[in-house]
C-alpha cells in the first residue's frame, strides 16, 4: 500500500527571497534556539529590525555567540 505524500490544505506559500536570507538556528545551541524564538515574535509582531538582528546573530553561530 502506498499513500501519496500529501499535506490536507494547500500548501504554505513562503516568500523564498527571505527563507533564503534567513539563517537556520543550530540545533542544540541554547542562543539559535532562543534568536529562533525571538525571531518568531518579532515577525508576529512586524517588527522587521529585530527580526534581521536575529538573523544577523544567528548567522554569527559559527564564530560563536
Ligand atoms: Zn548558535
Amino acid at each position: 500500500m502506498s499513500e501519496p505524500k500529501t499535506y490536507p490544505g494547500a500548501p504554505v506559500e513562503l516568500p523564498l527571497r527571505l527563507v533564503k536570507l534567513e539563517p537556520t538556528p543550530v540545533e542544540g545551541c541554547p542562543s539559535c534556539t532562543e534568536l529562533a524564538k525571538v525571531r518568531d515574535w518579532a515577525r508576529a509582531g512586524n517588527d522587521q529590525t529585530t527580526v534581521i538582528d536575529c538573523n544577523v546573530l544567528m548567522a554569527r553561530h559559527p564564530n560563536g555567540h
